[in-house]
């Protein structure tokens, strides 16, 4: 295994910086042990890695070990509905593999650079399809990992259904997996269509939209008061033809989006004309996501994501929070709100359009979202900044006043009494497992300390 010391790493956006004592990066099951059980060699906390493209700052202490994971990634076994895979494999590799064998996986995120194990344990998602799930972690059936003490465990939802409850939201606390077992179904032609409409449409045809069994995803452009809305439905009719509508979409995530943003907020000191910019360049995109991204046999694989390494400036950053579906509507009107309230008193306003997914109920993992029934996220976006940060820890307040729950990964700058608030028992019932699955706090780092003092 690879060892380097005293190094300086960043997360894939720059974002966080991290100092570790070891950065340590292991190829095999014994690698693994040998971190685990040599605590002189191996600081304390450990902490493993995938791609961190997290957004909030949990891949390890200052002077501790980080663990990167991303070399341990091979396709091990594809079975009729499940492919088993090592930690490190990248979603958009495997997908890629799974799409040659006429196979693709449940969820179809838009980032397709996270690593399996990190979606294993870290919930990541996408808008739920009827009797489906959104969260990804909820299709993992099992996992296998090395604990605290050195032990290889297998984890499975057949053996062990409340260990994987814990595990699909386990974040690298209870131990270093390096095999996931993910559930997969034959590749179905996907279509998908998109609408633009104000808020109290979407609110009025949202039951609808369900009811005719579309997986809802939506833009949310709060200062124009306007959402787009993205359907896509299962369409077992016919073979899937077309990659390049999603190419389009992906292109704007994936550069053009933030390029533009920051293209506007260079060359327009003056507030209304920026203003004017956005509105412009949002009109724009709006129309060409109605116009293009428009088809009845997609590609269901096509819409994962490759994100660059090094973004360079062109970042899309983001945070997250999500709200039971009753309530939904009247947050996002107080949102729109609240960004323009936010913008007259600091100037600030996000620079990419929020986007939100509808998720359905899903008590797969402990720290779920949509424990207690369906949600539907708001999702601020922007290419960063300091500015941007102190948007979120405001925005962190205005969610939690309203019952929201946050992904403890993809929301930064979260404080321990939002958390508690968010999960209340649950919390307990996380941390007292954890206290148990690592009873001397190897893998505990600050991050997880600091959110489970007050469980
Ligand atoms: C541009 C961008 C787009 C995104 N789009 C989406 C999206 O469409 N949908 C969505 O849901 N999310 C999205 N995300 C968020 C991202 O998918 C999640 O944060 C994901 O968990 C990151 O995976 P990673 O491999 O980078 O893991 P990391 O960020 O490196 O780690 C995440 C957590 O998993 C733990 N972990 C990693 N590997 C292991 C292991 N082997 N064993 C145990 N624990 C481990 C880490 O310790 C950490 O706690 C996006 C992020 C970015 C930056």
């Amino acid at each position: 295994m690879d060892i380097k010391q005293d190094v300086t790493i960043q997360s894939w956006d720059g974002t966080w910086t991290y100092r570790p004592k070891v950065l340590v990066t292991p190829t095999s099951v014994e690698d693994l042990i040998e971190i685990m059980t040599g605590e002189v060699r191996f600081p304390s906390p450990v902490r493993p890695a995938g791609s961190m493209h997290s957004t909030a700052r949990m891949n390890g202490d200052d002077g501790g070990t980080m663990v990167d994971m991303k070399a341990m990634n091979r396709i091990l076994l594809f079975g009729e509905e499940t492919v088993t895979v090592e930690a490190g494999a990248t979603y958009i590799v495997v997908s890629n593999a799974l799409k040659e064998r006429g196979l693709q996986f449940h969820v179809t995120t838009e980032i397709g650079n996270v690593t399996l194990a990190a979606m294993a344990c870290a919930a990541t998602k996408d808008s739920s399809f009827p009797g489906g799930y959104g969260q990804i972690s909820s299709y993992v059936i099992g996992v296998r990992l090395v604990a605290p003490d050195g032990e290889v465990r297998t984890i499975t939802e057949r053996e062990n259904p409340d260990e994987m409850q814990l595990i699909r939201s386990s974040y690298g606390l209870f131990g270093i997996i390096f095999e996931v077992t993910i559930k997969v179904r034959r590749t179905t032609a996907l279509s998908v269509r998109h609408y633009s409409m104000g808020l109290p449409e979407f609110r009025k045809r949202f039951p609808v939209f369900k009811a005719q069994g579309y997986a809802v995803m939506y833009y949310i452009f709060p200062y124009a008061r306007r959402v787009l809305v993205e359907l896509r439905k299962d369409n077992p009719d016919v073979e899937p033809k077309s990659r390049r509508r999603w190419t389009y979409r992906n292109r704007f995530w994936r550069k053009y989006g933030p390029a533009i943003a920051l293209w506007i907020r260079r060359r327009t000191a003056n507030r209304t004309l920026r203003s004017l910019g956005d509105q412009l360049h949002f009109f724009i995109l709006r129309q060409g996501l109605i116009r293009v991204v428009r088809s009845d046999a997609t590609w269901p694989h096509a819409q994962i994501i490759n994100y660059p390494r090094d973004p360079g400036r062109n970042r899309y950053l983001f945070s997250m929070w999500a709200f039971r579906e009753a309530s939904f509507f009247k947050i996002l009107d107080d949102y729109c709100d609240f960004c323009a309230d936010y913008e007259k008193e600091t100037g600030y306003r996000c620079d990419l359009p929020s986007v939100g997914y509808s998720i359905v109920q899903d008590r797969q993992a402990l720290l779920s979202y949509s424990w207690d029934g369906g949600t539907l996220s708001i999702d601020p976006a922007s290419t960063g900044g300091k500015e941007w940060e102190a948007f979120l820890r405001v925005y962190n307040d205005f969610c939690s006043a309203r019952g929201g729950a946050p992904l403890l990964n993809q929301t930064p700058f979260l404080t321990s009494a939002q958390v508690k608030k968010a999960f209340g028992e649950r919390l307990a019932i996380f941390a007292d497992a954890r206290a148990l699955a690592d009873r001397h706090d190897r893998l505990l780092d600050s991050y997880f300390r600091e959110l489970l003092t007050d469980a």
